[in-house]
């Protein structure tokens, strides 16, 4: 039985769940015949907690402590009864489904989420026995660094932080940089408001993070790693914890890695709660020990990053699709996608959508595919009017766009970025100004204040919107918004300042009218 431990179904009690279910087991004498794992996220946050019994994958959603004895005693003490695909459970006379059978799995490709929801994330027997490390041997013990950068850029992975650049372009850079040391860092300072996919992975999967840092390590050199975890990730930042102490116990981290004479370990910092934090300048400052403050680039981090030294930046994500790619090759990656945008990626769903939780898409697939097929559309059978990605940074894409393929190129025609991945889903009732206002909100709270355009230019423009929010706005200063966005998207100093106009910028593009309807009916 797999009993889904995600932080949404940890919030849902899943432990109480479980501690029912160990209970019934033992009192149907049963302790020989189930065995009980607690799995990372499988996904459906919306139903926990949720539980699946294997093989037959059935799945129980919304479960209470309650439900437990009648479940154990009717599905496996016998009297479950398998009936069209589903499961009737006589005792709770209510079908269950099978997990193959619904929509919203039926629609995914899990490559970086393939160990979420199937394997205990604590137990490093589980994650090897699903083929973990090997990718790890393969390439420690079979490869030459270039060939490992070789594979990486064949596979046509692109970073899945947010800017999307070419993994093993980045890699490459890495590699060719001449010095006695050299840096590899994860970026887990997921910041972007709705975005959970990075807490996820790592709540749910440790050890492919830690395997895809450990490859990319050889790939480029580098003897030491940093896995930055921001602060409000506290079950992240123990799951992580103990799997690396789980990896160091079995020869996986250390000294003479595999017996390849390869050496390389991960420490953990811990952020402190600062949104630009997660640009990659500010990030190593924070590492550091200085204040986390972007800094002008060039130098480039391959060039002079981490305590001056050649460093590698990648987000969770893109560590977590490296085994795969290394064990299955290069090709059956590219498979994935689009041809400029290969494999897939994972989306945080939330906002005005029947099926909140996490997905994994291959790259390319229609928006309309994703709030729909697995999505399972909007709330009360209500409109679509438009679907923010790419959080604080991104834009938002319209009914009119609706079909529109979710890749990196699409999108940025549309005025919208991948970002990280997460996707909010908005309803006809939405005020499209009051969307705009919400992320300038973050954005002016989070601004460093170094540079005067963003830390002057997010507080003026917020002060508009919210004149224009209590009905007192004019339409010179819609004009004024304008031009203010552009300015700071052009002048500031980092790509959080560069990018915090975008849903100022796509609203007044789309929705001009919600704007002026505010002046107009002083509202
Ligand atoms: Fe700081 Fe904003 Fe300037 Fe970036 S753009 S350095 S966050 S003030």
């Amino acid at each position: 039985v797999l009993v889904c431990s995600g932080g949404g179904c940890v919030s849902a009690g899943c432990h109480a769940v479980k501690n029912a279910l160990l209970q019934a087991i033992e009192d149907n004498h049963l302790e020989d015949k189930v065995l009980v794992s607690e799995t990372g996220c499988i996904g459906t946050c919306n139903l926990g907690p949720v539980m699946v019994v294997m093989p037959e994958e059935v799945f129980y959603t919304k479960l209470t402590p309650a439900d437990i004895p009648a479940i154990v005693e009717s599905h496996f003490a016998g009297g479950a009864v398998k009936e069209d695909n589903t499961y009737y459970d006589t005792a709770l006379k209510k079908r269950v489904t099978h997990l193959k059978d619904i929509e919203y799995f039926k629609n995914q490709i899990k490559i970086a989420l393939r160990n979420c929801g199937n394997i205990d994330y604590g137990s490093i027997e589980e994650y090897i026995a699903s083929d973990g490390y090997k990718a790890a041997a393969k390439a420690l013990n079979s490869m030459t660094p270039a060939q490992v950068v070789d594979e990486v850029t064949k596979s046509g992975l692109r970073g899945r932080g947010g800017a999307g650049f070419p993994t093993g372009v980045k890699w490459n850079a890495g590699l060719q940089a001449v010095s006695d040391e050299k840096y590899i860092v994860c970026n887990a300072d997921e910041g972007d408001p709705g975005a959970f996919m990075d807490r996820s992975l790592i709540e749910g999967d440790p050890h492919t993070v830690i395997e895809g840092i450990l490859i990319g390590a050889y790939a480029i050199g580098a003897e030491r790693g940093f896995a930055y975890i921001r602060a409000e990730y506290p079950l992240a930042i123990e799951r992580f914890n103990a799997a690396l102490e789980q990896a160091r116990d079995f020869g996986l981290l250390g000294e003479d890695i595999l017996g390849s004479g390869f050496d390389f370990d991960i420490e953990v910092r811990i952020g402190a709660g600062a949104f630009v934090c997660g640009e990659e300048t500010a990030l190593m400052a924070s590492i550091e020990g200085e204040r986390g403050e972007p800094k002008q680039k060039p130098p480039f981090p391959f060039q002079k990053g981490l305590f001056q030294k050649p460093t590698i930046i990648n987000n969770v994500e893109t560590f977590a699709n490296i085994a795969p790619i290394i064990l299955k090759g290069s090709g059956w990656y590219a498979s994935f996608g689009t041809e400029k945008s290969k494999g897939t990626k994972v989306f945080a769903l939330a906002g005005d959508i029947n099926n909140t939780g996490l997905v994994e898409v291959p790259i390319g697939m229609k928006l309309s595919d994703i709030v729909y097929k697995i999505g399972g559309g909007l709330p009360g059978g209500k409109e679509f009017k438009a679907a923010q990605i790419g959080g604080p940074s991104g834009g938002c894409i319209t009914k009119e766009n609706l079909d529109t393929p979710v890749d990196y190129d699409s999108l940025m025609k549309l005025g919208a970025i991948m970002g990280s991945g997460g996707l909010i889903v908005m309803d006809e009732d939405k005020c499209m100004v009051d969307v705009a206002k919400f992320f300038m909100e973050f954005v002016q709270d989070e601004s460093c204040g170094k540079c005067t355009p963003c830390r002057l230019g997010t507080k003026r423009m917020l002060a508009i919107l919210q004149k224009i929010t209590d009905g007192e706005g004019t339409m010179e200063d819609i004009d004024e918004l304008e031009t203010l966005a552009r300015d700071v998207t052009s002048s500031a100093l980092c790509g959080l300042g560069q990018t915090a106009p975008n849903p100022i910028l796509s609203t007044l593009r789309n929705f001009r009218n919600e704007y002026e309807m505010h002046i107009a009916d002083k509202r």
